[in-house]
């Protein structure tokens, strides 16, 4: 961090701020120009909140020279994080796909799309059972009964589940559930992330509908600093002015994110577009880019699916893209 001190401000002012930032245990240095004086602080800022330091008396600008999360960043950590549960791995070069219906509806119709999802070739089974709606009135999933249902399909084909939680309340229901998926909406609900942070259960981290990459970040490091290193991160579309999809995918943030950090990289390309059509060409492009797994949304019977019906795959559909994404993920992995 790099501080730029005002030219009116006095010695005594300029010493009391050196005095306050040594608090924080980093080293400061003093370098006074002719025409300028520059602290540089030297070690570990991460708990140097920008704003504070800018509301000091001496204070004329403040710029971070480093990011300011710590547990989830790349330089502190140089080998790619690789998640293990229930056999299958996320990170570290192989290519997981998480399929399944938007939320979950019956036992009949989960279980259908369950096991058209497994034959196809998918490692993951998705489905919502609290569904973040954008109005009250629509169908807001089957809550525990719905996770009920989530774990009969895994006894039925062996896939570990992932599915959303909404309110840290719920936590126990998710005592049996593989991955727990925060959803964009939440990506900044910090009480939610702590406790998931005291969890030993891997967290899947959805970008939030307008967050940076480094808000991203820092919602991971909310987790993390909890104690729960597991975090998969998330890149399902961000809100831009085009109208034509629901959301634009960020298709950089894949190799942007591998540079930032170690940890594992989805790209939901449903919800990211909000057109089946669009998802086979966007989870071909995720791979190309990098990702380390994709999350789709598999439905038995999109037209009639209770939600997100347009941006559903059908079972055929889905096994005529895994076809391309698994031929493709080799030619990556061995030419690139
Ligand atoms: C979902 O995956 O079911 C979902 C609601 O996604 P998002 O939070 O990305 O909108
Ligand atoms: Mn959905």
């Amino acid at each position: 961090m790099i501080i730029i001190v005002k030219d009116k401000a006095t010695e005594k002012q300029v010493n009391e701020l050196m005095e306050w930032l040594s608090g924080f245990n980093v080293r400061t240095n003093l370098v006074t120009g002719v025409h300028s004086r520059i602290i540089g602080l030297i070690g570990d800022t991460t708990s140097i909140d920008v704003d504070s330091v800018k509301a000091r008396e001496a204070v004329e600008a403040v710029k971070r020279v480093q990011e300011p999360y710590k547990n989830a960043n790349r330089r502190f950590h140089p080998d790619d994080t690789v998640i293990e549960v229930g056999g299958k791995r996320i990170g570290g070069g192989s290519l997981a796909v998480i399929a399944g219906p938007c939320s979950v509806e019956t036992e009949d119709r989960l279980m259908q799309t369950a096991i058209a999802v497994k034959e196809a070739g998918a490692d993951f089974l998705r489905g919502g059972a609290f569904k973040p709606r954008t109005s009250p009135y629509a169908f807001q999933g089957l809550g525990r009964e719905g996770i009920e249902l989530l774990i009969q399909a895994r006894k039925e084909t062996g896939l570990p589940i992932v599915t959303e939680i909404m309110d840290l309340s719920d936590l126990d229901l998710f005592a049996d559930v593989d991955i727990v998926q925060v959803g964009a909406r939440n990506m900044q609900n910090f009480t939610l992330l702590k406790a998931l942070g005291r969890c030993d259960k891997p967290v899947l981290l959805k970008r939030g509908l307008s967050a940076t990459l480094q808000e991203l970040l820092m919602s991971a490091e909310y987790i993390m600093s909890e104690g729960n290193s597991k975090v998969i991160l998330c890149e399902r579309g961000i809100r831009t002015y085009e109208p034509e999809t629901r959301n634009t995918l960020d298709i950089s943030a894949v190799p942007l994110l591998r540079q930032k950090t170690h940890l594992p990289i989805v790209i939901d390309p449903s919800h990211a577009t909000g057109l089946s059509s669009l998802v086979e060409p966007m989870s071909l492009a995720a791979v190309t880019a990098g990702a380390d797994a994709l999350e789709i949304e598999v439905h038995i019977d999109p037209k009639s699916a209770w939600s997100d019906g347009a941006q559903s795959l059908t079972p055929e559909q889905f096994r005529a893209s895994m076809k391309k994404i698994r031929a493709l993920e080799s030619f990556v992995r061995n030419e690139l």
